[in-house]
């Protein structure tokens, strides 16, 4: 197009949420200003009204995500849709997380006023020995299903695999799923915030248990579930200073860069989201370092990152 603006990359200043089971690591590990020691999450690319991150540099500073994505479609690749597609957080359960489940967008439409329903993904940022996901569950049926949950028979139910640092994992709308504590995850998921409490381990918020949906949570987890190893990729080790795609679903598209000496990447999607996990280095020109999030636009060319560090990109799919 003649005389459109080569636009900039933008980076984003973090949304920080409180949450009954956080912790302190989002400052010890990754330098954030933090509101308290039960910080929980970090809304790293947000543009969700729950958690709108600002942008920090360039002629968009001060505006919202979601403003720019309202305002200048270009930057993402001209891609149509009324909400941005993405999230990305990091969690820092210091304790346990509710044993819970996402609907799908079609359950979510009808259900929870035309939200969208929520496929998510986990990149394990941390992980003490021997640390368990809660993933999947044991019933044959609904019926099965509906009679354990209802017997509150959750170690019967649930079913749980070791997981590492390295290690990622995807999460398919109606997969039971919980986090346990001393886990730390990047998550890149739709931009939806609905969550079906199925079991909260019968602890107290305040004097009283925060509220489960257990009729929601019946109506869309999947029977029965699927292999828990098959949701689990191990990529700590991954060949160096290369695009690794780890999934590609029907939203979203992850890849996992270790940078070891450098490497170029010529833009071929609409955007990137880049989460710098580990170290530090040069983007182009501009230097970056754990912690940092920022998104590249789609017509940006050349792409060059040059140090010590180890990335995760994430753009929108459109294989549906
Ligand atoms: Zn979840």
């Amino acid at each position: 197009m003649i005389n459109q603006k080569q636009e900039q990359p933008v980076f984003l200043e973090p949304v920080m949420k409180q949450m009954v089971w956080g912790g302190n690591r989002l400052h010890e590990i990754f330098g954030y200003t933090i509101p308290g020691d039960d910080t929980g999450e970090c809304w790293a690319v947000s543009a969700h009204p729950n958690g709108d991150c600002v942008i920090k540099n360039g002629v968009h500073q001060g505006e919202k995500l979601s403003e720019l994505w309202e305002q200048n479609r270009d930057f993402f690749g001209g891609i149509t849709g009324d909400r941005f597609p993405l999230l990305a957080k990091i969690i820092d359960a210091r304790d346990d997380l509710s044993i819970q489940v996402h609907p799908d967008d079609s359950y979510a439409l009808v259900n929870e006023n035309g939200s969208y329903g929520k496929t998510e993904c986990w990149y394990i940022l941390d992980a003490p020995v021997g640390a368990k996901l809660v993933i999947g569950h044991s019933a044959g049926s609904k019926e099965e299903l509906a009679e354990l949950i209802n017997e509150e028979k959750w170690d019967m139910l649930l079913t749980s695999i070791e997981v590492k640092k390295g290690d990622f994992i995807q999460i398919d709308p109606g997969t039971v799923h919980a986090i346990t504590a001393g886990i730390l995850i990047l998550e890149i998921q739709q931009n939806s915030d609905i969550t079906y409490r199925l079991y909260d381990y019968d602890r107290l918020s305040d004097g009283i248990k925060r509220p489960l949906h257990i009729d929601k949570s019946l109506d869309v987890i999947r029977v029965p579930a699927a292999d828990p190893e098959t949701m689990v990729r191990h990529c700590a080790d991954l060949e160096a200073d290369k695009m690794h795609l780890l999934v590609e679903s029907a939203y979203y598209k992850v890849w996992k860069c270790n940078v070891v000496h450098g490497m170029e990447i010529k833009t071929e999607e609409p955007f990137y989201i880049v989460n710098v996990v580990e170290g530090d280095g040069l983007f182009n020109s501009e230097p970056i370092k754990k912690g940092d999030h920022f998104i590249i636009p789609g017509n940006y060319g050349m792409i060059k990152f040059i140090g010590k560090m180890e990335l995760v990109l994430s753009t929108v799919s459109d294989k549906k």
